[in-house]
């Protein structure tokens, strides 16, 4: 059977052109040509003899996933239906800034982590995305937006990821890391490692060993100033406490003074959204003396959800009172809310659809 090449290391890549007879240099233009130019035609790797090209398409394929459904939104917000090999789907949606954007990556079929809130939660686990198809949807936003040879910094339309989409990354570890350090090698996709955010529901034995193994942001949903809160929403809590996952962040920030944590806080009617949450959060934040910042997250529903969003004025009065203690609390935009902005539900509506 031939060998996927998408989502192997430089070093896997060497070990099987030198397996084929070939010199090492060979490897390093077989990965610019994979990950600097996207190329997925092996006949146009025009700097190999033909004898290589031969040899290399008997022996590999390079896959993209598969785009099932492609919406852009009026506000230019662009979301993909990808399939894989085995017909899994996950999503994939490009949200777009003044001169640059965001990538927002899955790394699960689903999720065992099952957040009451959370539309793919409510999916369950299928299986862990391996760092080839973690990879590649990033590539497809490249062929879709043009932006191959991998452009300057500075030009790029596609200039960030965030690494929240579907799935729990900390749940796919091994794969996650090969895929951030692919996604970030200089002679290849060459994004930067501090324009990658992952997101983690707070699997606090993980944290700290994956970002020092990427050199990515880190990003907490934390969503609840306390325990009992937590737990109600997100069951995870009951095996990794807050202070357990604040823990965790405080050993990652101790290793560099530059490290700021981004605490991603879902604000839900009457469950954790009053000025006096507001303030325990601070207090929290405090004791622990972390350099934070907020992500106030607007709740995007879901038929069948139990929730509701925060009503405008709760948002703003918690906002005001995170801004007030010195921390930033920025609200967030929702984004594409005229294509099925709730991750995961055009996933189960094309799945409905197609049986
Ligand atoms: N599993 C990781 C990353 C994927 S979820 C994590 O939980 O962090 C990415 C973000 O989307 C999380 O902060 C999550 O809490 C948030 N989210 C989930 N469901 C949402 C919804 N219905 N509305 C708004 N944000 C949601
Ligand atoms: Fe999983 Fe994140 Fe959704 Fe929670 S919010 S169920 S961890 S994808």
């Amino acid at each position: 059977m031939k060998k996927e090449l998408i989502g192997l290391s430089k070093q896997e890549i060497e070990s099987l052109v030198i397996s084929l007879g070939e010199k090492p240099f060979r490897a390093k233009q077989l990965w610019q040509w994979l990950y600097f130019h996207g190329q997925t035609d092996f006949d146009k790797m025009t700097s190999f003899s033909k004898d290589l090209r031969e040899k290399l398409k008997t022996n590999f394929t390079i896959t993209r996933p598969k785009i099932v459904a492609k919406q852009l939104s009026k506000d230019k917000t662009c979301k993909w239906l990808l399939e894989f090999s085995d017909g899994q789907r996950v999503e994939m949606v490009y949200i777009p800034e003044e001169d640059r954007g965001a990538v927002c990556i899955s790394t699960q079929v689903g999720c065992a982590v099952g957040c009451k809130f959370c539309h793919t939660g409510s999916q369950k686990l299928t299986r862990n995305l391996t760092a080839g198809e973690i990879v590649s949807q990033f590539m497809v936003a490249r062929d879709t937006y043009g932006e191959w040879p991998s452009p300057t910094n500075e030009t790029r339309y596609l200039s960030n990821i965030v690494v929240m989409g579907m799935g729990e990354p900390l749940h796919n570890v091994e794969n996650v890391i090969k895929a951030l350090n692919i996604l970030t090698d200089g002679d290849g996709i060459a994004i930067s490692r501090r324009r990658i955010t992952m997101s983690t529901s707070g699997i606090a034995p993980k944290i700290v060993r994956t970002l020092e193994q990427t050199g990515v942001r880190l990003a907490i949903s934390l969503h609840a100033p306390n325990n009992e809160i937590r737990s109600q929403i997100m069951p995870i809590n009951n095996k990794f406490s807050i202070e357990e996952v604040l823990k965790a962040c405080q050993e990652y920030q101790a290793k560099d003074g530059s490290r700021y944590i981004t605490f991603e806080y879902l604000l839900l009617d009457g469950i954790n959204d009053s000025v006096d949450n507001a303030k325990e959060l601070i207090a929290l934040m405090k004791k622990y003396k972390l350099r934070a910042s907020f992500n106030l997250i607007p709740f995007n529903s879901w038929p069948g959800c139990a929730f509701k969003p925060s009503t405008p004025q709760n948002i703003k009065a918690f906002a005001d009172t995170l801004e007030k203690a010195g921390f930033a609390a920025p609200v967030r935009v929702p984004r594409g809310q005229d294509i099925l902005a709730a991750c995961g539900q055009l996933k189960s509506k094309k799945d409905q659809e197609c049986g």
